[in-house]
């Protein structure tokens, strides 16, 4: 079964004095945060006391996850993955984002190498607000060249502050590279049948996270794990089932991964309960194809495999495009689907607005804020734009809710100092909201409210046509 935490499980093991030391009103209020990830158990200090030693132990087995969390890297930059609690994004929001990290090689020229990881360091990406980004670099070894891997690592420390993956089947080439850059705390790639014991001395001596990798058969995968962690005494894994990307194989990868996670979260089986890595690079030497098809290939891979549960990708396309559809999806996939993408309420400044410019109302829907931020952008308006907390809903959705009203903007208006920062005493409001406009009135007194268009594009010939001529008196 899925483990859904209810605030009673999380509770019994608080110390239930309701001290506040944690910024809550009550331990139970403290416990349903926790359940939602929103605080973590440090806050409540009380606990690190001796006499709560058994209940902190107790509590933190309660609140692990079914998939573990798995940090790569070093702070600021570190990444964590995993840490998965269900099966579907609706039951709980799946935390941790997919990290998406670009590969490089040893065999690259240094300017090549440098402009990839140049690429990933730059790339940026803005939707409804958020900056999309990549999250490291994977450095492989093809040489087999230990002075050659390591040269290649020590360019790309040169060159970020991003988690790394170093990739080898060769022990002795990991561990020269990782004398440089295991303080860097890199995931190691990868523990096999052949070297895992190996591998697991490298990620015991260097405190790194470590793939296990069996392509195409589970039940080594999931031996190799246990035995590294019985004879090293280690937890720290991504398992890596394989990434066939040649004719329809593709379905069995995602069926690979599919059988990992319910084994994970469903039958409690805590030997696989760790984050799966994908390899949609694999297209570049697996898939038949030219190079746009491998790229949209890739893109197609990398997407399939972050909605059957990879929590680590390695792509090899450096091109927007083919990055575009993954970085897009990855963030709608660990948007929380309970609540509506929404911007902060208050007062915004578009561009320079002066007490002579237009005061605007608008929901706080981020996709809604936006488009009306574009808008008023594009057309070079400088404005004020007052945002309310409709609960991230747009304008036609609040106003039937009763969730943009009159009274809400109005007190919007005033917590905001809006009503200070102009001289006209005029207010526009979105048309679909036209029937707040009498009642509105009534609240503000002196001020005259304008209904503006319906869709914000209409923006400045509404001021033009209307709004600069009714208060000044202007004529276009
Ligand atoms: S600090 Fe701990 S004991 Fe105090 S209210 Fe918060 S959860 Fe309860």
């Amino acid at each position: 079964m899925p483990k859904i935490l209810r605030p009673l499980d999380v509770y019994k093991y608080l110390p239930q004095t309701n001290c506040g030391e944690c910024g809550e009103s009550s331990c139970m209020a403290f416990a349903a945060k926790l359940i939602e990830r929103q605080v973590s158990v440090e806050k409540c200090t009380p606990l690190s006391e001796p006499k709560y030693g058994k209940k902190l132990k107790a509590l933190l087995e309660v609140l692990r996850s079914p998939v573990k969390e798995v940090t790569i890297g070093i702070p600021p930059n570190a990444i964590t993955i995993g840490g998965k609690d269900v099966m579907y994004r609706h039951e709980l929001t799946w935390r941790h984002p997919t990290a998406l990290m670009i590969d490089v090689h040893d065999e690259m020229e240094e300017e090549e190498l440098i402009k990839r990881v140049k690429f990933v360091n730059d790339f940026s990406f803005i939707r409804i607000g958020r900056e999309l980004k990549l999250d490291g670099i994977a450095v492989r070894c093809v040489s087999d060249d230990s002075k050659k891997f390591s040269t290649a690592v020590s360019t790309v420390l040169k060159h970020t502050q991003l988690p790394l993956v170093l990739c080898s089947y060769n022990p002795t080439v990991l561990e020269e590279a990782l004398t440089i850059a295991g303080d860097k705390k890199p995931l190691i790639y990868a523990a096999n049948k052949q070297n895992w014991k190996e591998m697991a001395e490298l990620s015991s001596k260097y405190k790194c996270p470590l793939v296990v990798s069996a392509p195409g058969d589970l039940s080594l995968l999931k031996s190799l794990t246990v035995s590294i962690k019985k004879y090293y005494n280690l937890d720290d894994f991504v398992l890596d089932p394989g990434t066939f990307v040649d004719g329809g194989t593709i379905l069995d990868t995602i069926s690979m991964f599919s059988v990992l996670r319910y084994a994970a979260i469903e039958g409690e089986d805590s030997d696989v309960g760790y984050p799966l890595l994908g390899v949609p690079a694999a297209v570049w030497s697996l898939f038949d194809g030219n190079d746009d098809e491998k790229r949209l290939m890739e893109s197609i891979v990398a997407s399939s495999l972050m909605s059957r549960y990879a929590d680590i990708l390695i792509l090899h396309s450096i091109d927007v495009w083919p990055i575009l559809p993954v970085i897009v999806w990855r963030d709608c996939v660990y948007t929380d689907p309970r609540v509506p993408p929404s911007v902060k309420p208050g007062l915004y400044e578009i561009g320079k607005p002066n007490e002579m410019s237009p005061l605007l109302v608008t929901a706080n829907f981020a996709l809604t804020y936006y488009i009306v931020k574009d808008d008023v952008e594009r057309n070079k308006i400088d404005a004020w734009l007052v945002v309310v907390d409709t609960e991230g809903t747009s304008v036609q959705s609040a106003v039937a809710g009763k969730k943009l009203t009159a009274e809400n903007i109005y007190e919007t208006m005033v917590s905001s100092g809006a009503m200070e920062k102009v001289q006209h005493k005029t207010v526009i409001i979105p048309g679909y909201a036209a029937r707040l406009s009498g009642e509105l009135e009534d609240l503000l007194k002196d001020w005259r409210v304008f209904v503006g268009p319906r869709d914000s594009a209409d923006i400045k010939q509404f001021l033009e046509k209307i709004w600069k001529q009714e208060v000044f008196g202007e004529k276009q």
